[in-house]
């Protein structure tokens, strides 16, 4: 049965997506990150939950060299409401348009955040955008399995430990399956999100119902946090004074797991890797600064996609540029590629106790950089 330290259980969820008895539930800590609890009295000790769990079970290791590009793609609107350059979203309408399916993080309405399943190009941009908090995959690699039973196309897309997790969970390989990560410097607490959401009413006086981390306001080079507030309260804030990306950025938060990465190495399983490009920001490629993403092409199969989009979009080179880039130069700037974030544990603890008592705003001022005032506005006819 699953016996696996706190410190290296990651929450992918592929050990209750694989258990055949559904004795396996998914349970958040005090800061909200799920871990698996068994039902003993239920439980067969089949070994499924430990063959799908990546630090039990690992994978084994792709050492092929990767192929680089540096890219964006400007089409239908998808690069506006991307954190980068909107690959993703090209890798998501050609699967849909093959009448596939695409697995996501998106907010619920109540601001719950977790994976979810696309099918229409529409919805596309509800997966779009960097989240910080942790997403809970809930039963969808379950659902993309049987899709892939029945021959349709689908593209799973996570963080490197999730991406694991469902290829375990999977066991084999499938031709109509795309998987792509994205290197990744850890997620945040969903209880820290709650918090800061809680702290965003009491100010403002109505609920958040989105939440945007990376708005390209002006432009790729210097992200906004972008929030609404239903129904009349929009707000702005330059992304390095905003007080939740700061608490990130400063590496308070985050799953314990992501202190010490396992999946922080050079070769990815995932078909394709996507990542930050702001070693090229200056370059004359990142000219119209509405977007960057570093592409990774990690196996034949994420190769011949990627061949494949091209070719759609060869009438109109336009629509995609890509050129080769050297990954070095971004793992220079880029700490994602290279180190855990580590932050002193009692004052993480002290951080978590004051935002139990105290008002968001107030209890992280002693963590942080005074945030500069945000501009917000109320839309008028409330
Ligand atoms: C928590 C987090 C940490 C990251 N850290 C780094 C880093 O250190 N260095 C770096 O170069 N890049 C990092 N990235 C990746 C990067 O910022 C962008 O994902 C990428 O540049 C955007 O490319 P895009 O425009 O093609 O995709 P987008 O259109 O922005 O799509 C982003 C994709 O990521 C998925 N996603 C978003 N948030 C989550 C989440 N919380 N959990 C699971 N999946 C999610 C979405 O579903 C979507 O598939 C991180 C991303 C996340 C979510
Ligand atoms: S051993 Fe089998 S039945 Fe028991 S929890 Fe794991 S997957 Fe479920
Ligand atoms: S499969 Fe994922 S969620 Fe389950 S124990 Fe392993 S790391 Fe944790
Ligand atoms: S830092 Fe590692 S363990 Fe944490 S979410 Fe990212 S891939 Fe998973």
């Amino acid at each position: 049965m699953l016996e696996l330290a706190r410190e290296e259980c990651n929450g992918c969820g592929a050990c209750y997506n694989a258990c055949p008895m559904n004795c396996i539930t998914m349970v958040p800590d005090e800061r909200g990150f799920l871990y698996p609890n068994i039902d003993t009295a239920v439980c067969i000790s089949c070994g499924a939950c430990e063959a799908a769990c990546p630090p039990l079970t690992p994978l084994m290791t792709l050492t092929s060299e990767s192929t680089v590009y540096l890219t964006c793609y400007d089409h239908e609107g998808f690069l506006e409401p991307a954190a980068g350059g909107a690959i993703f979203a090209m890798l998501a309408r050609y699967v849909i348009e093959k009448g596939g399916t695409v697995f996501g993080a998106s907010f619920s309405p109540d601001m719950e955040l977790r994976h979810r399943s696309a099918t229409e190009l529409n919805d596309i941009f509800k997966l779009q955008g960097v989240k910080l908090s942790q997403s809970d995959t809930k039963h969808t690699m379950r659902e993309a399995r049987d899709l892939l039973n029945d021959g349709k196309w689908v593209l799973y897309a996570g963080t490197p430990c999730q991406i694991e997790g469902f290829l375990a969970f999977l066991g084999r390989e499938y031709e109509t399956l795309i998987t792509i990560d994205f290197v990744c410097s850890g997620v945040s607490s969903p209880r820290l999100l709650e918090y800061y959401l809680e702290g965003l009413y009491k100010d403002y006086g109505e609920p958040v119902v989105s939440l945007r981390v990376r708005e390209k306001y002006k432009g790729y080079k210097e992200p906004y946090v972008k929030i609404f507030c239903k129904p009349s309260v929009k707000i702005f804030e330059l992304a390095q004074r905003n007080s939740y990306v700061q608490l990130y950025e400063k590496g308070y938060g985050y799953r314990p797991s992501c202190r010490s990465c396992q999946f922080r190495k050079p070769h990815h399983l995932s078909d394709v890797t996507i990542s930050d490009a702001w070693s090229a920001v200056d370059d004359s490629f990142a000219a119209d600064n509405r977007g960057l993403t570093i592409v990774q092409l990690n196996t034949e199969q994420g190769d011949a996609v990627w061949k494949t989009c091209l070719d759609i979009v060869e009438d109109n080179r336009r629509l995609l540029r890509a050129v080769p880039y050297d990954l070095e130069k971004e793992k220079a700037v880029n700490a994602g590629f290279t180190s855990d974030k580590q932050v002193d544990e009692d004052t993480e603890e002290a951080l978590f106790n004051d935002l139990k008592t105290k008002r968001f705003r107030k209890a992280v001022k002693a963590y942080i950089e005074e945030p500069k005032k945000s501009f917000w506005s109320r839309l008028l006819g409330r």
